[in-house]
């Protein structure tokens, strides 16, 4: 009995852990497909977030050498303040991401969280310090509650339902026939894209992670669904470091630093209005937003 019951629970942690890992990795939105290609430095100590600021320091990166991706990023994301990337399909967008995970480490420069080389602390510790909500959130077949939960493994009753009212799918869960324990995902009910991001942001909530990443690749939400969306996004990016993957027009405005990346490079930067005032790049990205040309900003 004791022969078959340690090993079987060892087998479900170890379970646990890699099903974790694994939705952890999958929701990297389209950082998917990124096999783990780092390891920790031997004694690596935990990243201590002290404020959340993120230093791109003359970042360069290749996934090939004979490929430059990155060429020399240099930005400050400043305690507290979001930056959005903006620039046409295949800019590097997603890589920054990636690398701000640590999936690859740069190939040149450093990317340093208060003050600390990514390649100097664990990965474990950095890839808690930052949320991500991905377009498409991952639903296990389990309860809504398990599908909130397991954004913290020791959360309580009273936090999920906290979470879950944050991201205003609390009222939603309520009115199903079992409430929490309603089975979702695949074999259960199916949530609305809507809904599976709301449980996305309840997780992510939940975690409350200092630095938040956020990808808003365009989907399939409607325009209503959509604007509900991006106020929760807002509410969680409140007190947060924000690095925002954007596409739509009302996230680049208020950022407090748009990057406009192209080919790898940082070609502008600055506000929405600065941008536009300078006429460049930006100015015409924008204006042919504005006349609903289907284009990333
Ligand atoms: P964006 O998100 O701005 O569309 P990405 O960061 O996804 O751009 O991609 C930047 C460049 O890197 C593109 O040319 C893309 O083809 C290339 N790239 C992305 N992922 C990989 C990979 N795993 N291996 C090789 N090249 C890649
Ligand atoms: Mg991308």
């Amino acid at each position: 009995m004791i022969q078959i019951t340690i090993p079987l629970n060892f087998l479900g942690t170890v379970y646990r852990e890699i099903r974790q890992a694994l939705v952890d990795m999958g929701e990297m939105f389209d950082l998917l497909e990124q096999p783990q290609e780092v390891a920790d430095r031997p004694g690596a100590p935990a990243l201590k977030v002290t404020g959340g600021e993120v230093v791109f320091d003359a970042v360069r990166f290749a996934y090939d050498p004979a490929r430059a991706i990155l060429k020399g990023l240099d930005f400050t994301l400043k305690p507290g303040e979001t930056v959005a990337l903006v620039g046409p399909s295949g800019s590097g967008k997603s890589t920054i991401g990636r690398l701000l995970f640590r999936f690859y480490d740069v190939t040149g420069g450093a990317i340093r969280i208060d003050g600390q080389d990514l390649r100097e602390v664990t990965q474990e510790s950095l890839h808690r310090a930052i949320g991500v909500v991905p377009q498409d959130t991952v639903l296990f077949n389990d309860s809504i509650r398990y599908n909130i939960g397991y954004g913290r493994a020791d959360a309580t009753e009273a936090e999920i339902v906290a979470a879950a009212k944050a991201a205003r799918i609390h009222d939603f869960i309520l009115s199903l026939p079992e409430g929490y324990d309603t089975q979702v995902g695949e074999r259960g009910l199916k949530l609305s894209g809507g809904e599976k991001q709301r449980v996305g942001i309840a997780r992510t909530l939940l975690k409350d992670p200092p630095i938040l990443l956020l990808d808003e690749a365009t989907s399939a939400l409607d325009t209503e669904t959509e604007r509900d969306i991006q106020s929760e996004l807002r509410m969680m990016g409140q007190g947060r470091s924000v690095i925002t993957i954007a596409h739509r027009l009302s996230t680049v405005v208020e950022a407090d630093q748009i990057l406009v990346l192209q080919a790898g490079e940082i070609v502008e930067r600055g506000t929405h209005d600065e941008l536009l005032a300078r006429g460049g790049r930006y100015a015409s990205m924008w204006a042919r937003q504005m006349a609903g040309e289907d284009e990333d900003v």
